[in-house]
């Protein structure tokens, strides 16, 4: 035997390993065929070590420690519940709106069931799923007709496809937003085949930019609400009104984009306005496009009202079939949209609409609480004022007022501290400002404290 195959001698078999106390165990608990699999891929990584690094020397129990940690990660749900104590509310990397309560429900009731999904409650025969939301979102908005896509990302898409493919779409230079990292609008406009024409500057255009570019290849005029930044000081923007007037005059049709979109107006809750979309259809918009997720509070979706001959050209492009909504996205959204029919229940019933408007004493009495229960705890806790964030681009320079716990544990930083927090179960995201670990009261529900307390005496205990 060389020394090559003497050190490979070490390793153990497959099969004896399995046979190990330690391994019947965790067959107990986890399927043997994963578990073999695990064990052979590392033990061919052993072996590539044994072969290339003579110091290597095979070690029995943090062999079995890894074939245990490797299983169990595979079994770990990826996708799990948070608590955002980040006190952004449409927090997008925490999968933007929390859904209400009916629209829990209506879920639950499509997912564990068959649904009328595309069936023609009144033939029988063969429906349309465009149908489903479409009445409730023309009566909400005041639009002729609507059509649900995937997301607003996939509105963008098949609205500048079907409207301006090979042709010409004219949008502001100050307009060419970027969404989150992966959402940049002149991407968007290449992929769906219209040729972009960019007017005006970053932070001046005015109505006559946009007409001196019109031609007999000009198919689309464009306004986009810049959601998640503003351009202040010497600025200047053509209104909607005077873009559907020009588009009026030479028959283009406007696409509005308003990111968020608003279905009742804020400022009456006290709060920051954020265009309405039912103010941009009377305006003339003739195609209005928005996110399901942002401040309408539903599930990821993007939709689209306008005009019935568009809405109808929409429906007939090929590209709609590949961006189209899943029943699941349907019975949410459904119900979400159903709340703002009662205006009386809404900031009760509406989850995203409860979080906006939460008053500062529910936060504060929250705050206490909280801090009553951890009153042993060797931390310095406080009940602090701050801001919270709207955030998924709404109100992007607005902040809310709120009450936070604020955090300072002597024997780990505030990152320290912050990342236990996360890897608490379940994770607990917070915030840093002035080295100290910031809980937003505002985003943690009143059944979430519990998490909150516990994992904070864990870790400070
Ligand atoms: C958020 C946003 C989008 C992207 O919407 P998704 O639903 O995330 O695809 C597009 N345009 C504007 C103005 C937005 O605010």
């Amino acid at each position: 035997m060389d020394s090559k195959q003497k050190r490979l001698a070490q390793l153990p078999q497959v099969d004896r390993l399995m046979q190990h106390a330690f391994l019947a165990e965790l067959g107990n608990k986890f399927p043997r065929g994963i578990i073999t699999d695990v064990i052979r891929k590392e033990l061919a990584s052993c072996r590539n070590q044994l072969l290339t690094d003579t110091t290597y020397v095979f070690k029995l129990e943090p062999f079995l420690e890894k074939i245990k940690t490797s299983v169990q990660e595979i079994f770990k749900p990826k996708l799990q519940r948070a608590i955002n104590a980040a006190g952004i509310i449409l927090h997008t990397n925490m999968g933007r709106a929390p859904l209400s309560l009916t629209a829990r429900q209506a879920l639950q009731e499509v997912a564990e069931n068959y649904c009328n999904l595309e069936i023609d409650m009144d033939s029988g025969k063969r429906g349309n799923r465009h149908q489903l939301v479409e009445a409730l979102l023309c009566y909400l908005t005041g639009a002729e007709g609507a059509l649900v896509v995937n997301n607003n990302a996939a509105a963008t898409l098949l609205i500048l496809n079907t409207m301006s493919f090979s042709k010409e779409s004219i949008i502001s230079r100050g307009e060419l937003i970027t969404i989150g990292d992966s959402f940049r609008l002149p991407e968007i406009m290449r992929h769906s085949g219209t040729r972009m024409v960019e007017v005006g500057t970053t932070n001046q255009t005015v109505i006559a930019d946009y007409s001196e570019k019109i031609n007999s290849e000009t198919a689309l005029l464009i306004k986009v609400h810049t959601s998640n930044y503003k351009i202040t000081g010497f600025t200047a923007e053509a209104s909607l009104k005077e873009l559907v007037e020009l588009g009026q005059k030479f028959n283009i049709p406007v696409l509005h984009d308003v990111g968020s979109g608003a279905l009742i107006d804020l400022s009456r809750y006290g709060l920051p306005k954020e265009p309405v979309i039912r103010e941009s259809i009377e305006t003339g918009a003739d195609l209005v496009c928005f996110s399901g997720d942002k401040l309408i509070g539903g599930p990821q979706a993007g939709i689209i009202v306008g005009k019935k001959a568009f809405i109808q050209k929409l429906k007939k492009n090929q590209l709609t079939r590949a961006l189209r909504a899943g029943k699941l996205t349907y019975a949410a959204l459904e119900a979400t949209l159903r709340l703002f029919l009662d205006e009386q229940t809404l900031l009760q019933k509406h989850s995203v609409m409860n979080l906006l408007t939460r008053s500062q004493t529910s936060l504060e009495q929250q705050g206490k609480e909280i801090i009553q229960a951890l009153k042993d705890c060797p931390v310095d806790i406080e009940l602090q004022e701050g801001l919270s964030e709207v955030g998924g681009g709404s109100l992007a320079t607005e902040s809310l007022p709120t009450k936070m716990i604020t955090l300072n544990f002597a024997l780990l930083s505030a990152e320290q501290l912050a990342q236990k927090l996360r890897e608490n179960q379940p994770p607990i995201i917070s915030r840093i400002q002035n080295n100290r670990v910031c809980l937003d009261l505002r985003t943690i529900r009143h059944d979430e404290g519990k998490f909150i307390i516990e994992a904070l005496k864990k870790i400070t205990g």
